[in-house]
């Protein structure tokens, strides 16, 4: 794709689209919740579908003019419903947090209570952080993971929802390396007469690819997000039993949304049709593989990881064991000067602030869709490595970033 008829309008635009698609070619994304969607869904996103407004869903839209749209649509929950076998489907929220938002607005009263994971242990703002409109607008008490075995702690969390009897409990997270066992969440909901939110966004793909267990038949609702491991764009889906259907539609459109991002939906259709594919499931199980091998060599080079390993697609590194005067915050600065990038982030048991927390996350979709294998990815636990043990060494990092550019000359990205 060329910005050579942006750059007719807009050089200053193009300039900066031009230079981040360089900066994705030359880096490695490795922040967990990244990836890098093909060409045919860039193309999809970029269709006339953005000039078409189609508020409803398909056949009963308030405007004239929807009939590819409705196609566009049909095809996405189809494929939907094919990759995650779920009986109803939504693929208008914008994003995954506009997806939460749809299941609380259905469900829930203001005031209401919400029983999710603890943000530093590897929960999500929309799951009642203070901050965010969950955390304004209902009760939110909070379960934990194990902070010596970086589990999730089950019988705290039923325990805990006993005793606070929370209307929905929230699963699903955003720093959580380990499976996670719907069915025991699912238990302690139905204890307490509480509804299930499982919020799959970081593992949609591995789910669709059967890597990772699934929570679709289990919880109540399944959210996602469409441009983290499923690489169909930027956006949400939500999943549910068809007896909450009309609930889930009325509580997207029009509840909490207007007219539908329906170049998006082209996005999504498309990606979903590329992750039925036999090439998807491949890619979703290299993608665990590399995690399980970045994590294996980063540890044999004296890392921490929390949890001791992982059965997804990220690591958590607790650089506190190893590196005790080292940040999450300078080893991510860091590694974004030799072109590895990803984030530093808060571990189980934090003694720093959510700012310069003690930990760094790091992913492997990105690299996956490049094409590496366990091999290029031990390399760049390595890099990793090297970084970490001199943050402040100029000649280390400028080897580093060398072996960065020899790996993503080699696993080229977009032409
Ligand atoms: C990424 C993520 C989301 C979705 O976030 P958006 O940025 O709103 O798409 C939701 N829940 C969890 C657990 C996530 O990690």
């Amino acid at each position: 794709m060329s910005y050579d008829t942006v750059r007719e309008v807009d050089p200053a635009i193009a300039d900066a689209l031009t230079g981040e698609r360089e900066r994705q070619n030359e880096t490695l994304a490795m922040i967990a919740s990244e990836n890098h969607v093909s060409e045919a869904v860039l193309s999809a996103q970029g269709s006339e579908l953005t000039n078409k407004y189609a508020e409803g869903y398909p056949g009963e839209r308030y405007y004239a003019g929807c009939a590819h749209a409705d196609r566009v649509e049909e095809l996405a929950i189809e494929r939907a419903k094919k990759l995650w076998g779920a009986e109803h489907v939504n693929v208008q929220p914008h994003s995954g947090t506009q997806a939460n938002m749809a299941v609380y607005l259905a469900m829930l009263e203001p005031g209401d209570r919400i029983l999710s994971l603890e943000l530093e242990h590897g929960g999500h703002l929309s799951h009642g952080h203070p901050a965010n409109f969950t955390g304004k607008t209902y009760q939110v008490e909070q379960y934990h993971v194990d902070v010596e075995t970086g589990y999730i702690d089950y019988e705290g969390l039923r325990e805990t929802a006993e005793s606070f009897q929370p209307d929905i409990i929230v699963s699903g997270y955003s720093a959580y390396p380990r499976d996670v066992e719907w069915t025991r969440i699912q238990q302690a909901a139905d204890a307490v007469d509480a509804y299930h939110l499982a919020d799959i966004a970081h593992i949609t793909g591995l789910v669709a690819a059967g890597v990772h267990s699934s929570p679709v038949g289990i919880a109540d609702f399944v959210t996602g997000s469409t441009h983290k491991t499923v690489r169909a764009g930027r956006g949400g889906i939500i999943m549910c039993q068809a007896e909450y259907a009309d609930d889930i539609d009325a509580a997207v459109f029009p509840g909490g949304q207007g007219g539908p991002l329906m170049h998006n939906i082209a996005g999504k259709a498309v990606g979903f049709e590329e992750a039925l594919s036999p090439e998807f499931e491949a890619y979703a199980r290299q993608v665990v593989d590399n995690a399980k091998a970045l994590g294996e060599q980063l540890q044999d080079h004296g890392f921490s990881l929390v949890s001791g390993g992982t059965d997804n697609h990220l690591v958590l590194v607790d650089l506190r064991d190893s590196h005790p005067d080292t940040t999450g915050k300078e080893i991510e600065q860091a590694l974004e000067e030799v072109g590895i990038v990803l984030n530093a982030n808060t571990v189980p048991g934090e003694t720093r602030s959510a700012f310069n927390p003690s930990g760094i996350r790091a992913g492997t979709p990105g690299l996956t869709t490049r094409g590496f294998d366990d091999a290029a990815t031990r390399k760049v636990a390595d890099l990793i490595a090297r970084v970490v043990d001199h943050p402040e060494d100029e000649g280390t990092k400028a080897q580093v970033n060398e072996a960065v550019e020899e790996l993503t000359d080699r696993f080229p990205l977009y032409e």
